[in-house]
């Protein structure tokens, strides 16, 4: 009866619902993830023993799913932070599939109110995982509803108002929360608390990002050379899904210009048209670059007088473009704002 009428109460406001609703909860081999093409679907890993680096990460986490299956108990839950592209979702389909669980997935932006969280936390079965991407996102008042949820497996639900207005605590099945966020300093440290396993993904070496790069051409039928995957790598600033992303490109370029194999010189060109420079750089990156030099003569500049400028989002610059060059020191931040490094200056004269 309770659950009937939490879903009146969501009914009333159809709009709000998250993207990826309850009735997608999957079995293991079927994974549903709305904002993924089918590509990106066909080559994330499915089984820890697929994904490639991380290991130090993989161990411990291989350690936790074995002590839980030991003590038929679930997961504690697992905080993922790190830039886009590097495998937080990843982790979140294989860890299930290990569990030998289902999975819900939801995004912290679709879940606005505490009412959209339920229907996620009442569907949830024994022992099954419940991902919420850009946990971040999440308005304070959904995410003190997760406290309890979380730490008790319980929930209090506030009927009516006013004067009618009465609590009814639920009792939830005990679950597996997967958080995931390109901003872990934005968490607040209540929840980040609640989480028992919280892991960093770094960028990847070349090496790993070449050996992905060979195992999906593998799986999309096209034959690569060691040194063509290790191009392909190096210039994919330091990201899988950039890697995949540029593999894909490359493949049609292939197919479209030279009969179907790609070698070093068709990976290069192929690169070339889409101005991806030799640091694996893209027109967004070095535009970033450009800005900071020509309009801010090098910095510091504010995040936000950066992106007016570029007229893009201060997030898509915080999220995509600047982890990558602050790891390869062609920006620091300071106090007053970003600067270009002398190794900018360095590479804005050899890239145009
Ligand atoms: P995030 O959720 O951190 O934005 P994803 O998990 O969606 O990143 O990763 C993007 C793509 O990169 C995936 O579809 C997958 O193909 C690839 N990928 C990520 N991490 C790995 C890994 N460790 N091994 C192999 N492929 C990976």
């Amino acid at each position: 009866m309770a659950r009937e009428t939490i879903y009146q109460q969501s009914d009333s406001d159809d709009d709000d619902r998250p993207e990826s609703s309850p009735a997608e909860v999957s079995s293991p081999a079927e994974v549903p993830r709305s904002e993924a093409s089918g590509e990106d679907n066909k080559l994330r890993p499915k089984r820890m023993r697929e994904m490639v680096g991380q290991r130090d990460v993989i161990e411990r986490l291989q350690i936790a799913i074995d002590a839980a299956r030991h003590r038929s108990e679930p997961l504690g839950h697992i905080l993922f932070d790190g830039p886009p592209g590097l495998g937080k979702t990843t982790f979140a389909t294989v860890i299930p599939n290990e569990m030998e669980t289902v999975v819900q997935f939801a995004n912290g932006a679709g879940l606005k109110a505490p009412k959209d969280l339920i229907p996620y936390l009442t569907n949830v079965s024994e022992g099954s995982v419940l991902f919420i991407d850009e946990i971040h996102r999440l308005p304070r008042s959904v995410e003190e509803y997760l406290y309890t949820a979380m730490e008790d497996f319980r929930i209090d639900i506030v009927l009516g108002e006013g004067v009618n207005a009465r609590t009814l605590n639920l009792d939830l099945r005990p679950f597996t929360m997967i958080g995931a966020t390109t901003r872990a300093g934005m968490l607040s440290g209540p929840l980040r608390d609640r989480f028992q396993i919280r892991e960093h993904l770094g960028f990847y070496p070349i090496e790993d990002l070449a050996e992905i790069v060979q195992r999906n051409s593998r799986k999309l039928n096209i034959p690569i050379d060691a040194e063509s995957a290790t191009e392909i790598a190096r210039r994919s600033r330091g990201v899988p899904r950039v890697a995949n992303n540029r593999l894909l490109w490359i493949r049609d370029y292939a197919q479209s210009k030279a009969g179907g194999a790609i070698d070093l010189d068709v990976a290069q060109r192929a690169m070339d048209m889409i101005a991806v420079d030799r640091l694996g750089l893209d027109k967004q990156d070095r535009a970033y670059l450009q800005t900071l030099v020509r309009v801010f003569a090098g910095g510091p500049a504010g995040i936000e007088a950066i992106a007016h400028t570029m007229n893009c989002s201060s997030d898509t610059l915080e999220d995509e473009v600047e982890p990558f060059l602050l790891r390869y020191e062609l920006i620091v931040r300071t106090r007053r704002g970003r600067m270009a490094t002398p190794k900018a200056y360095e590479h804005l004269k050899t890239a145009s």
